[in-house]
């Protein structure tokens, strides 16, 4: 292998990734005056956050009463009690301020004639803790509101100075003996050379891992990177089985229809034009939370009232919306719905059907973005110099289940915080070298791949798996469909052993590429089904037929899951934190608002 030639870089912190949460956190580092490297595999204006389109929640009260309080409690009972308490206190009460921070650093957000930041109407999202009506809490750039942040972030990162490593292929953790994470390896994708990146604190903020299955609205980038990399540095991954369908994916194509749709007054219906969500949640109607909504239309599919020639789908109609209404705050939608439907908005309803979104899961965190490794004696143990934030984490905000538009928040809070603890922990001085027995570990995995020369060609295997997980582990699931899921899937792993890589250069090659996001793309799947066929009880997106209700006293807990090199996966169970961080003598919620109960809207 002494034909690679490797570079050595040197900075207080790496951060993998740059979408909302990669870019913030830069941000936020090197504003503490740490010496940052931004590692990316796509330039960072294309990451999947600039396919966010309806907004970012925070408590503001822009449009109407509201507080972090009732923002607290829709989040608690949205993930349907299985979020970490302090984590979503954490972030729902520093919501305002990192939204106000944003505009200040030049997010153009959306109006109101008074010039507040606009906001819109979100599922799930509602005042007097689940008792008053919907609030408008969702900060909006029209329906582009990813795009917008990360423009804006990407200029303000390279204001401080922070230096941008773009089209860099993260391969792998480099840990010394001790479990600390000391850098990464990196594959320059233009010219084929190899960069280890030596730092005192590794942040993975990679995305999600919608391309697991075969319908997502994710971006093609969307392969669960750095939970693949923890999963080979024997860390574990968090409450995968949680995956998030929306509603309204374009029927065939998956394209994402915002949920700003049925916020600014779209709603859905049947085959025989019924307005079914009244009839499921009567309160908030189509404004209930995603996974509600979801498993509603598939039972109307389901009993045979779907629409369409094979009854197959459901309609979004928002024709009868005034057209200004539509122009203004829903553009992007308009012009999706006629290039990937051929459906005039303003005319006829758009085919939707419930397509994979978000993944609540993924590397367990505490609120700082700290990795945990946990362990009997301790659950919140952490992973000296790894960090992650965004949807590559779970720290657990979002719990079973994510209210629309709380990712965003998400990224820019948690990313924030992350920086803030960093400025904390990194110590002042040189920056220890990363093992080299752990590069030549990773550029032995690299070659290993580039040389594969099995009979599989990557993508077939990948379509196997993708398929395989939208029949095995989707909307509504059981025993026996999971049981097969797991099955398939770990046969699938061992084709790992056989795949083919036609494309040996290291210049742009793309199938060398896909080949290493695919062994990441199925560390999360197995992880995800095993999960999935252990949890005996329906909490959030995942529902379960044979056990159809909520089982807080065996399973409010957390799954962590580990997968070895041969595909084994060990599953174990850590608490969820139910203390809120603010006692209510001081202004924190009362503990009694946020008791587990039933979940209805
Ligand atoms: C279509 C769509 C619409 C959405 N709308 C909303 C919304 O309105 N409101 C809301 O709150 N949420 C929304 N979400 C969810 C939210 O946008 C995402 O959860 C969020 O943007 C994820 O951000 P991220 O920074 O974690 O990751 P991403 O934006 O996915 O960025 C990942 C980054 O990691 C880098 N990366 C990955 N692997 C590697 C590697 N191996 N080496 C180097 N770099 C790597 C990529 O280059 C990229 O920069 C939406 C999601 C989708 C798919």
């Amino acid at each position: 292998m002494s034909d690679y030639q490797i570079h050595h870089h040197h900075h207080d912190v790496v951060v993998v990734g740059a979408g909302g949460a990669g870019l913030r956190a830069t941000l936020g580092m090197a504003e503490q005056g740490l010496k940052t490297a931004c590692v990316t595999k796509v330039f960072p204006t294309r990451s999947h956050t600039v396919a966010a389109q309806g907004g970012a929640a925070a408590a503001l009260g822009n449009m109407g009463p509201d507080n972090w309080q009732w923002h607290m409690y829709d989040t608690v009972k949205g993930s349907d009690w299985l979020g970490d308490i302090d984590t979503i206190e954490y972030v729902t009460r520093h919501a305002p301020e990192a939204i106000v921070e944003l505009e200040h650093y030049g997010v153009p957000f959306s109006r109101t004639e008074d010039g507040k930041i606009y906001q819109r109407p979100f599922g799930g999202m509602t005042s007097e803790f689940g008792k008053g009506p919907p609030v408008a809490r969702t900060c909006a750039a029209a329906d582009r509101t990813g795009h917008a942040m990360l423009h804006t972030l990407y200029g303000q990162a390279l204001k401080q100075k922070a230096e941008f490593f773009i089209e860099y292929f993260a391969i792998d953790l480099l840990m010394d003996e001790d479990g600390a994470c000391r850098g990464i390896l990196a594959w320059k994708l233009d010219d084929g050379t190899m960069h280890a990146f030596h730092a005192k604190m590794t942040v993975l903020a990679t995305g999600g891992y919608g391309r697991v299955y075969f319908s997502a609205t994710s971006a093609h980038t969307c392969t669960g990177d750095g939970g693949g990399m923890v999963a080979r540095a024997g860390l574990p991954l968090q409450d995968l089985e949680f995956v998030q369908f929306h509603p309204t994916g374009i029927y065939g194509a998956g394209v994402l229809i915002t949920e700003g749709v049925r916020g600014e007054g779209g709603y859905l219906t049947n085959s025989e034009g019924e307005r079914f969500m009244e009839r499921y949640a009567p309160t908030y109607k189509d404004l209930a939370s995603r996974d509600v909504v979801s498993r509603c239309m598939t039972i109307e599919i389901r009993e045979g009232r779907g629409v369409g020639p094979n009854k197959d789908h459901i309609h979004l109609n928002l024709s009868h919306l005034p057209p200004e209404v539509i122009h203004e705050r829903l553009p992007g939608i308009a012009e999706s719905a006629r290039i990937f439907a051929g459906v005039d908005v303003t005319k006829e309803p758009i085919p939707v059907i419930p397509t994979a979104h978000y993944n609540m899961g993924g590397i367990p965190t505490n609120y700082h973005g700290e990795v945990i490794n946990p362990t009997k004696d301790d659950p919140d143990r952490v992973v000296p110099g790894l960090m992650a934030v965004g949807e590559a984490a779970c720290a657990s905000l979002h719990g079973a289940n994510r209210l629309g538009s709380n990712s965003l928040t998400d990224l820019v809070v948690l990313g924030r915080a992350a920086a803030l603890r960093a400025g904390e922990v990194v110590e002042k001085g040189a920056v220890p070298e990363a093992p080299q027995s752990e590069i030549d570990k990773a550029l032995a995995r690299f070659d290993k791949l580039r040389h594969a020369d099995g009979g599989t060609p990557t993508a077939a295997l990948r379509l196997e798996m993708q398929k395989t997980m939208q029949n095995h582990a989707a909307v509504f699931r059981d025993e026996e469909t999971l049981q097969e899921g797991c099955r398939k899937i770990s046969d699938l792993w061992g084709g790992l052993d056989d795949l083919r890589v036609s494309d040996r250069s290291l210049v742009w090659n793309s199938d060398l590429m896909e080949t290493l996001e695919l062994t990441n793309l199925m560390a999360n799947a197995i992880v995800t089904v095993h999960s999935a066929e252990a949890r005996k009880e329906s909490r959030g997106a995942h529902a379960r037929e044979d056990y159809p209700e909520r089982d807080d006293v065996n399973w409010r807990k957390h799954t962590v899951g580990w997968v070895d090199e041969s595909g084994r996966v060990t599953l174990d169970y850590r608490p969820v934190h139910t203390e809120p961080l603010t006692p209510p003598e001081k202004g924190g919620i009362d503990p009694k608002v946020i008791a587990p109960q039933k979940r209805v809207y």
